[in-house]
């Protein structure tokens, strides 16, 4: 059976979760080697034995700046190479702006921008040359949703990275992409306690298409980004949110 990953390996931030997860899950099906990180034990030995001699789970925090180098070595020791990163791992808080303490605006960058940014910084340094990084953004790069301004700022400026990065990184022909979801049916709000039904009700009527989307449509679009069919496309930001920022 011939894949569109096979012979590559990837490493999955956030790999045991929605949307990261059924990238793994894809990821494999195409072919490609696997390891995951994510910060529950439970669920990465779950997913981590669901891709079988593939996959790798490792326990990782992103917002631990010193584990980074150590990930990259662990992947690169199981499957000898890496040459996709999807930097995924990330928390979504609505909090309004006047309540924004430091403590939660440091939450949300440590993970979603400071732990990105020098995950990628690793994972680059063993990365093969041709590599490909798809970088997790979002639609509230390009939109203002009221209680989501820490957030946002993290996901505007993973989109700015993208372009810098693409540029650094093309002499070593190294592509870099955004993925950026809309509102998608993942665990990401219930952490924050608020309801599937405050997202159907709040967030679906905003969504052109009229529904939430599904992880496997992100694993749609990483597999195409991951991929040598993508192999004229970098620095470019691509919406799989039902229309919400494009219409
Ligand atoms: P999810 O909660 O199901 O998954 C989040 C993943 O990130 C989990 O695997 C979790 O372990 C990992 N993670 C969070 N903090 C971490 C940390 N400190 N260290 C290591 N791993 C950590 O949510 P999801 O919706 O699949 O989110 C994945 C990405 O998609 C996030 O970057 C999120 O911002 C983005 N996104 C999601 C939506 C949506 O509506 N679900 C919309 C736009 C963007």
């Amino acid at each position: 059976m011939s894949g569109r990953l096979d012979t590559k390996t990837a490493l999955i931030t956030g790999g045991n979760s929605g949307i990261g997860r059924a990238i793994a899950e894809r990821f494999v099906a195409e072919g490609a080697n696997v390891t995951i990180t994510g910060r529950d034990q439970a669920t990465i030995d779950e997913v981590a034995s669901s891709l079988g001699d593939r996959g790798q789970g490792i326990r990782s925090d992103v917002s631990d700046m010193a584990s980074h180098a150590d990930v990259v070595d662990k992947a690169v020791a199981k499957f000898g190479k890496l040459d996709v990163f999807v930097a995924n791992a990330g928390i979504a808080e609505m909090i309004p702006f006047l309540e924004t303490t430091e403590a939660d605006y440091d939450r949300v960058m440590d993970i979603n921008l400071k732990g990105l940014f020098f995950g990628v910084q690793a994972a680059v340094r063993h990365m093969n040359d041709g590599g490909s990084i798809v970088l997790t953004g979002s639609v509230v790069s390009v939109k203002g949703f009221p209680a989501f301004s820490a957030y946002s700022a993290t996901k505007g400026a993973v989109r700015t990275l993208a372009r810098v990065l693409a540029s650094e990184l093309a002499e070593r022909k190294i592509r870099v992409n955004v993925s950026s979801p809309g509102p998608i049916a993942t665990h990401i709000f219930g952490r924050q306690g608020i309801e599937r039904d405050f997202i159907e009700d709040n967030f679906t009527q905003m969504v052109p298409l009229k529904r939430l989307g599904e992880p496997d449509e992100l694993a749609n679009l990483a597999l195409f980004l991951a991929s040598d069919e993508a192999s004229y496309i970098t620095g470019a930001d691509f919406h799989a949110d039902g229309g919400v920022a494009q219409v």
